[in-house]
């Protein structure tokens, strides 16, 4: 009854195209999949330089900027949407900190990444930014709402 009561969340992951030219988009989904997260939207794409720049519209001012939107660019990413109670900081932790360096082992960053220009993955850091990112990724069509079975799997 409790957890009904609870908000559940969205959240936009995404891997970055290093990871994806790494091979670790099966490493990643893994993590957020045996959490416990609910997948709800799913694809390989090809990102615009618009849409780049929207996504990360609130660092346009910082001198990294178009070299972020450059890797970002660089190969396809694949987008997630998850869902869940607490889904957005948990996935931040799942994540680990922006410069991989800094992260923990245990988190994605920092057990498969070094570089903070080359750290795989990108997670929402609040709930309205889910729901932001995962409107400018998403097409609704494109999204997949669904009821895990309750049923035993083993009778
Ligand atoms: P996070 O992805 O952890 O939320 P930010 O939102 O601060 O981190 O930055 C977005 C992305 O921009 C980072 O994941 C990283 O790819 C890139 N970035 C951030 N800071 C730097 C930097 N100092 N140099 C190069 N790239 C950076
Ligand atoms: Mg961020």
């Amino acid at each position: 009854l409790i957890a009904s009561l609870e908000q559940v969340d969205q959240t936009y992951i995404m891997v970055k195209p290093d990871g994806v030219q790494r091979g670790l988009v099966g490493e990643i989904i893994t993590r957020f999949e045996k959490k416990g997260f609910k997948l709800t939207g799913l694809k390989l794409f090809n990102c615009s330089k618009d849409l780049a720049e929207e996504h990360y519209k609130d660092l346009k001012g910082k001198s990294f900027f178009p070299k972020l939107i450059d890797y970002i660019t660089s190969g396809p990413v694949v987008c997630m949407a998850w869902e869940g109670v607490g889904v957005v900081a948990s996935a931040r932790k799942l994540i680990g900190s922006t410069d991989p360096l800094q992260a923990e082992p245990g988190t994605i960053r920092g057990d498969l990444a070094v570089q903070t220009g080359r750290n795989i993955v990108h997670g929402s850091d609040s709930p309205e930014n889910g729901k932001r990112e995962i409107g400018l990724w998403f097409n609704e069509a494109e999204l997949v709402h669904w009821t895990p079975a309750q049923a035993p799997w083993i009778r």
